[in-house]
């Protein structure tokens, strides 16, 4: 997935910290090359390419590094889409935590790119390959970490498993194959997703970590109105398509109401130290018991980015009605595509779309089946060390906790119990996203510093 959400600037009120220092490449940095280079090289796209050749070629980097051949697990749905699944062992005082990132990657064309996408090229600064920023860097960052914390023989008092998923950018097949047939492999007390959670740049420097701890619910709903027709030479006052324009029109004019969950109160809580005085002052007036409905308001307005996390939103998003050009319409349909806070049921979301569109003769026809998503409580456990590690090596940026607008592969574990927080390690311009597009690319310095992160932040999660 990774899609750069904050589509707004942040204003930096605090100064900001330099680039965390890289020296000539360290051992680590060498091994955190070598993993990322033979990952890219080896293509993983569903139309040409196959996951399973890059979790056989981590798991004998594994097994070489002396893990147990038992536990390292080349696993998955079919012989194309293969997951690793690979667990270093700990006391077991406390429960096991999951890494997860995913091996699959969007397909990229060699007559689109400047360069063969799946070769690793290091050019003025930057990898450049497909995978690079989505989301191999992460996946090479943690099989290098779990190796450095096995070489050092750090003792762990859990066990840290580490997931490599297939199918996150087509069906989501991997992870929810692992959930439904080997929860005993990825079983964890929580998740760190590797996918999710941008740490941004603006002109180079560091400026924010959000963390991804919550996601909108994604649903489809149909609106669907039939009439008898007839001849377009002979028009009577009731037709299809006037009562689904009618029906969308209300629907365009309607906001659902404003709530927050502890995600989002963090989340504007923390935002509203980085931005103008207005803003801040808006922001402050949302989190009041009784929340400043003229401050939502003028958020609201002010970015479709924090409308979308004030408030479930559904949206037409297609139109189909009509048979002929000389027929009257006898149906009319439209898809609204709703995205709904964690917090709001979906009978409650469909009721309130029949009560807006306020026409029995629109049906309003669920398409699918929500898949619900509960917020991760924003523990100290997690937030603690990822605040400390931050700060060591980037001091001053803001961490902060937020709610994706968009669906990820954190929904399934969200569904399944576990809370799943959104940790990418490798900092990004923020107007130089490149995932799924042509000439993907991350920083150098940016990916090692990274890869020291990680290695600390896991570290801090898996010792006391
Ligand atoms: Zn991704």
């Amino acid at each position: 997935m990774r899609v750069h959400f904050l589509t707004f600037a942040f204003v930096l009120l605090i100064t900001p910290g330099a680039h965390a220092q890289v020296p000539a490449m360290t051992p680590n940095q060498a091994l955190g090359r070598e993993i990322l280079a033979e990952l890219i090289g080896i293509n993983t796209t569903r139309e040409h390419g196959s996951t399973t050749p890059a979790a056989e070629a981590v798991a004998r980097r594994l097994v070489a590094a002396g893990f147990p051949a038992a536990d390292v697990q080349v696993v998955g749905p079919t012989e194309k889409d293969k997951n690793l699944v690979a667990r270093l062992r700990g006391t077991g005082k406390r429960r096991p935590i999951l890494l997860l990132a995913h091996l699959d990657v969007v397909e990229a064309l060699r007559s689109d790119w400047s360069m063969d996408p799946f070769t690793l090229t290091e050019q003025n600064g930057y990898f450049y390959g497909r995978g690079t920023s989505d989301i191999k860097d992460m996946a090479a960052i943690f099989v290098a970490t779990l190796i450095r914390l096995k070489r050092e023989g750090v003792a762990l008092d859990r066990d840290l498993i580490l997931a490599l998923e297939s199918g996150e950018e087509t069906d989501g097949g991997g992870i929810r194959w692992l959930l439904a047939e080997r929860r005993d492999l990825i079983d964890a007390e929580y998740c760190i997703n590797g996918d999710a959670g941008d740490p941004l740049l603006q002109n180079g420097r560091p400026v924010v970590r959000s963390v991804q701890a919550s996601e909108k619910v994604y649903h489809d709903v149909q609106l669907e109105v039939h009439n008898p027709g007839g001849h377009s030479s002979l028009p009577v006052p009731d037709n299809a398509i006037y009562r689904l324009a009618a029906a969308l029109q209300r629907l365009a004019a309607f906001h659902f109401p404003p709530s927050l969950n502890p995600v989002t109160r963090a989340y504007f809580e923390r935002v509203a130290e980085t931005q103008p005085p207005d803003i801040a002052a808006d922001m402050r007036a949302l989190l009041r018991d009784v929340p400043d409905s003229a401050a939502v308001e003028r958020l609201s307005q002010r970015s479709p980015l924090f409308n979308s996390i004030l408030r479930t939103t559904c949206v037409a998003t297609r139109l189909d009605a009509g048979h002929a050009n000389n027929a009257l319409p006898q149906t009319a349909r439209a898809v609204v595509n709703c995205r709904m806070l964690p917090q709001d049921p979906v009978e409650r979301v469909e009721a309130m779309l029949r009560s807006v569109v306020a026409d029995t003769a629109v049906a309003v026809i669920p398409i699918d089946t929500p898949t619900p998503s509960p917020p991760s409580p924003i523990t100290p456990e997690v937030f603690g060390p990822l605040e400390r590690i931050t700060h060591q090596l980037w001091p001053g940026v803001p961490i902060i906790p937020s709610m994706e607008t968009g669906a990820t592969d954190g929904l399934f574990l969200r569904n399944a119990g576990m809370p799943v927080y959104g940790v990418s390690a490798v900092f990004m311009e923020a107007d130089d996203i490149r995932a799924h597009g042509r000439d993907e690319r991350i920083g150098v310095r940016e990916y090692y510093a990274g890869l020291e992160f990680t290695y600390r932040f896991v570290k801090a999660l898996v010792t006391r």
